[in-house]
Formats: C-alpha cells, structure tokens, sequence
C-alpha cells in the first residue's frame, strides 16, 4: 500500500475558480482589463474591512510599489527583519535603498523593543528626519511581516513609528484574515493598520491566484496612484501619454478571476486551518523533544503555517528525512536575510531570536486540503521520529 503523499503547503481549488476562468477565456477578457479584477478587489475589500484595493501580479510587485508610495528613494534606508521571506527586503533595493536588519520577538515578528532601542541610541532625529549613526543615511521607513499567520505587535510599533515620522508598510501575506481581538487595534485585520498592507497570492498562501498581489491603504491618494504605477502610468488612455516611469504591474483578469473564486472561500479555509491546528495540538505528544508554536494572544489567528519548535538542534535534518520516507514533506524556516549573499555587507542589529527560531522551527504539512487521517498520520510519525 503506497500513501499519497503529503505536501507541506499546496492549493484548494474546488469552488468557483473553474467556472469564473472559463468565462474569462471564453469571453476573451484574459488580459490587464476586465471585471474580474475588480470583482476581486472589491470582495478583497470586503473582507479585511477596507474601502478599496488594488490588483497587482504578485507580491514582490504589492511591495515594490508600496516602498515607492511611501517615498523610499535611492541612497536611503530601510527597517526590515531578517526572519521573512526574501520577498520582504529584494524591493528595497529595487528602489535604489538598503536594508537594516532587525530581531523578532517570540511572536517571529519584527521586535518593537529593539527597533525603538535602535532608533533612540543608534540614530539622529532632527527636523523630522531620521539617520543612522553608522551610515549617516536617512531611514524613511519600516517593513513589517507578519509571520506564519502570526501579527506582530503593531499597537508597539506603531507609536515608534510615529514618533520618529517613519512610515510603515506591513507585508500581511502570511496572515490573510487575522484579526486584532485585544487592544487598540481590536477588529482590524492584518494588513490595514499601517501606512500600505501588501499580500501575495503566490501558490503556498492561504488563497492563491498562481502568481498575484494585493494593496490596501486607507489614504485613497496611495491607492490610486499605486494603480497609476501598475499601468504604465498612463495620463490619457488612448493617446499614449505617460505621466511617470510606470510598471507594468497589474493583475490579469484570469488571476482575478481564480482570486474571485478563492476569496469566496476563504472563510471556510481559515476554519478548516484552525481545526487542523487544533487537531495537531491534541494528537501531538506533550513532551520536552517538541512543541507546535501558539500565535499571538490577543488575536484571531488565520492558523496559515503550523510550526513545530524543537528545543534541541541535534539531527533535525535526519528526522525530516526520516518524514520524508513517509511520504510527509516538512520545511525548515527560512534561511535568515542578513546572511544572504547579497546582504552580506548590510547593517544587522542585536539579532539573536530569529536566529534561534532559526535553528530550531520546522514547518508541517497545513494545506486546507488535509483530511482527518492525514493530519493523524502527520502527528503519529512526528510523535515516533521525533519522540526518538
Ligand atoms: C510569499 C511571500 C511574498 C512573495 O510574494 P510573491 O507573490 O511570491 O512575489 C512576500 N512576502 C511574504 C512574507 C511571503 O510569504
């Protein structure tokens, strides 16, 4: 008998995504027009509690333009923590800036006490503007990513960043529908609290569109020019007149309308994550050789990544082999930015969480497809290879 095998993250497509691309195709709209695109924003929307949206090809696109919104300029620099997708940091660079890298709390997510640390000791504020000490550089703005589901602690970062007029872009990707339920920000959805809230709707996320993005802001003038920039930036719409260096940026309608058929269910998908988390935790053993990672208090979680933390480092690699003979794909967490070969000469600052987590989260299977026996199968083989 051969199991199927179970991968870490992949997509569920059984609602009305065949449906809405057949009507694309069939009615020839496939292109960067269309009104699935905008049927997308609008449900988008909807959902995280904002009045408008827009439509980009993908995340990397959501974060680029957003960095250029806020005005990071070349020759600047920018806060970013190192735990994230390289996702996060690659646009700084795109818009000619540097990152910093910073530390994570036990949340994964950027660290509020060292960034204001950082900024009180390591920096200059004078006129409104901030510059680093060491390069003598102004800051303009701070990167947050919500990590695995998780938010991070913005009724902290927040007030830092307003006290040093930085601006903020929250990557809320990985954290689709979570929810403040505590605090300042109770009711509002990750994604809508900071300056601009970039998603990526790539094939691992909790909804995707193949490839696609998504921006959201509360300030309509970001919005509407971001969408400037996604098109060309284009001034009159039949005469070609480019008003700006545009992109070429925007959603196609067959993204919007796969994103149109995943949104409808992205309820139900935050609901079968967290019965699947909490099935996790009741299977899997209470023991010292391991643990699944709680999100943070005070929110209602999407429950995107499952994480399971090991205590000890020792033949992590050999265990995860060990899953892979049966059948069960398992990921280590990211390797950290600051240590890429790009970023190698960048400005790093106190990290030490991230690279704990580092060494010691692996990810496990979480796809909204899992059955009941999948995830008992999943949490049966950790309890044996990691129980030793
Ligand atoms: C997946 C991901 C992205 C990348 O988005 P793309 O759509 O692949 O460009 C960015 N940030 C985070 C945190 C991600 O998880």
């Amino acid at each position: 008998m051969t199991r199927a095998y179970i991968p870490l993250s992949v997509p569920n497509i059984k609602g009305n995504e065949l449906k809405y691309v057949t009507d694309a195709v069939e009615t020839e709209w496939v292109s960067s027009g269309g009104s699935y695109i905008s049927a997308f924003e609008e449900n988008f929307a909807q959902f995280v509690k904002v009045d408008a949206a827009v439509a980009v090809q993908s995340g990397t696109a959501a974060l680029h333009l957003a960095l250029m919104e806020v005005g990071v300029e070349s020759g600047e620099e920018v806060i970013v923590p190192t735990l994230t997708f390289i996702a996060a940091v690659n646009p700084i660079r795109y818009c000619g800036a540097e990152p910093i890298f910073f530390d994570c709390d036990d949340s994964l997510c950027l660290d509020p006490i060292k960034l204001e640390h950082f900024l009180e000791q390591e920096c200059n504020y004078e006129d409104g503007i901030v510059r680093n000490k060491a390069t003598n550089k102004r800051i303009r703005a701070i990167v947050v990513v919500h990590v695995f589901g998780n938010l991070a602690d913005m009724a902290s970062i927040m007030p830092i960043a307003q006290k040093y007029q930085l601006k903020v872009v929250e990557d809320a990707t990985e954290a689709l529908g979570t929810t403040y339920t505590e605090g300042v920000y109770a009711g509002k959805l990750a994604g809508t609290i900071a300056d601009i809230g970039a998603y990526s709707f790539n094939g691992n996320k909790i909804m995707t569109t193949g490839g696609g993005g998504m921006l959201v802001s509360n300030n309509k003038q970001y919005l509407d020019h971001m969408r400037y920039l996604s098109t060309q930036a284009k001034d009159d719409l039949v005469n070609f007149v480019h008003g700006e260096v545009g992109y070429n940026y925007r959603m196609t309608n067959l993204q919007g309308a796969l994103g149109l058929g995943q949104i409808e269910q992205l309820s139900i998908f935050i609901e079968t994550k967290e019965r699947n988390y909490r099935l996790y935790s009741d299977l899997l053993r209470e023991c010292p050789e391991y643990s699944i990672l709680p999100f943070r208090e005070g929110t209602k979680p999407n429950f995107w990544f499952y994480s399971l933390y090991l205590p000890s480092e020792k033949n992590i690699q050999v265990k995860m082999d060990a899953l892979q003979l049966k059948r069960i794909q398992t990921r280590p967490i990211w390797g950290l930015i600051h240590e890429q070969k790009p970023y190698l000469k960048n400005q790093s600052y106190q990290i030490e969480k991230a690279e704990h987590y580092a060494k010691h989260i692996i990810n496990i299977p979480c796809s909204t497809n899992l059955l009941e026996e999948d995830v008992r199968y999943v949490a049966q083989s950790i309890n044996e290879i990691f129980g030793e």
